[in-house]
């Protein structure tokens, strides 16, 4: 446990000057940012759900041998599913559900300039009603953390001046679901880090309350906003285990060894990752927990740098959970400059991403 472990608060008014803290800067992203921003936004979208739609075909396939009895080679493309898909778009699954209803969100709350109080309230409310409320929402295959607290805000509301939503979110809760919605925060946000960063870790304790949460919800949005800013990837991974530093000293120096094992190219993918999901070992990363999604993350971006389609790829054919995995490294490795081949766009959702974009800028 870090220094700063996020133990609850109790005291309502205490937590909410805690989080009162305001954007600082006003007015449409637009104004700070260039084409080639616009781009690299879309590039994250693209390649973020492209690994949650190509890892949800491996996330419960328990070994790499089942996933190469499945898949001869591994499973590389769309095309390999493409008899199981009757003719619809690969899907994505929660993941990406929630990273967009995430950016929906903040985009909205960027327009009205709200603190993180408010940009958390919001969502709260946003995770117990709509996506609740979601017809997709199951088979989507949400994580427990997430609904369990999101029923949790239901009972509470309509609650003001705010639902308590630092306490909905269990304080073991650990699991990886807070840190895959997270970047979002880096691309409305990208123009005050500090903000972004900070505000992403709280909006983690919605559904998850452990440090290790909160540290790699606030490695992954600093590793993203490092690399829109032109970091190279060693950069990104520094900024990574800065963040995380602040939360929760593990988490952050198992970025740090993943990523330096990832950079030595006689480490193998499953040495580090692992080759079955029943047989962990300490030092293994499944990504089921939320610092060990984020590491093995940073392990695929120091291994394939701006190759995004690699890193998806290489994070789909895991035996632990593949979707996030893929996801988050897809992420990373996008906002390092890394762009999907064209025929990727066949995923769910990719026709909707410039439209998405264009009105995150004037927000
Ligand atoms: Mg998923």
């Amino acid at each position: 446990m870090g220094q700063h472990s996020n133990k609850p608060i109790d005291d309502t008014t205490e937590r909410i000057e805690r989080v009162s803290i305001k954007p600082t800067h006003t007015g449409p992203l637009s104004s700070t940012v260039d084409d080639a921003f616009v781009e690299k936004c879309q590039n994250i979208l693209l390649a973020g759900s492209c690994g949650d739609a190509l890892g949800k075909w491996t996330e419960f396939v328990p070994t790499l041998d089942a996933i190469e009895s499945s898949w001869p080679g591994g499973l590389r493309g769309f095309d390999q599913v493409e008899r199981r898909l009757h003719g619809a778009p690969p899907p994505y699954t929660d993941d990406t559900q929630m990273s967009l209803l995430v950016l929906h969100t903040l985009i909205k709350m960027r327009r009205e300039q709200s603190d993180i109080n408010l940009i958390c309230t919001s969502l709260a409310e946003a995770f117990a009603t709509t996506w609740l409320d979601d017809p997709q929402t199951p088979s989507r295959m949400p994580g427990n953390a997430c609904l369990s607290a999101s029923n949790l805000l239901r009972e509470r509301l309509p609650a003001r001046p705010d639902p308590a939503w630092w306490k909905a979110g269990a304080p073991g809760a650990g699991g990886c679901g807070a840190v895959m919605r997270a970047y979002p925060f880096a691309l409305v946000y990208a123009d005050q880090p500090e903000f972004a960063v900070r505000a992403a870790a709280e909006h983690g304790t919605i559904t998850h309350g452990a440090a290790l949460s909160s540290a790699a919800t606030a490695a992954f949005v600093a590793g993203v906003l490092a690399g829109i800013h032109g970091k190279d990837c060693p950069a990104m991974v520094t900024a990574m285990v800065q963040a995380a530093e602040t939360y929760d000293h593990e988490t952050a120096a198992m970025i740090e060894s993943a990523a330096a094992k990832g950079a030595d190219p006689s480490i193998t993918q499953s040495a580090v990752l692992g080759s079955d999901n029943s047989n962990p070992f300490p030092g293994q990363l499944r990504g089921w927990a939320g610092h060990e999604a984020i590491a093995a993350a940073a392990f695929l971006l120091a291994r394939h740098g701006s190759d995004a389609e690699a890193a998806v790829v290489a994070g789909a054919n895991t035996p632990g959970d593949s979707d996030s995995i893929a996801s988050v490294a897809g992420v990373l490795s996008a906002a390092a400059g890394g762009v999907m081949p064209e025929k990727w766009r066949a995923v769910e959702g990719s026709g909707e991403i410039a439209q998405l974009v264009e009105e995150m800028i004037s927000a």
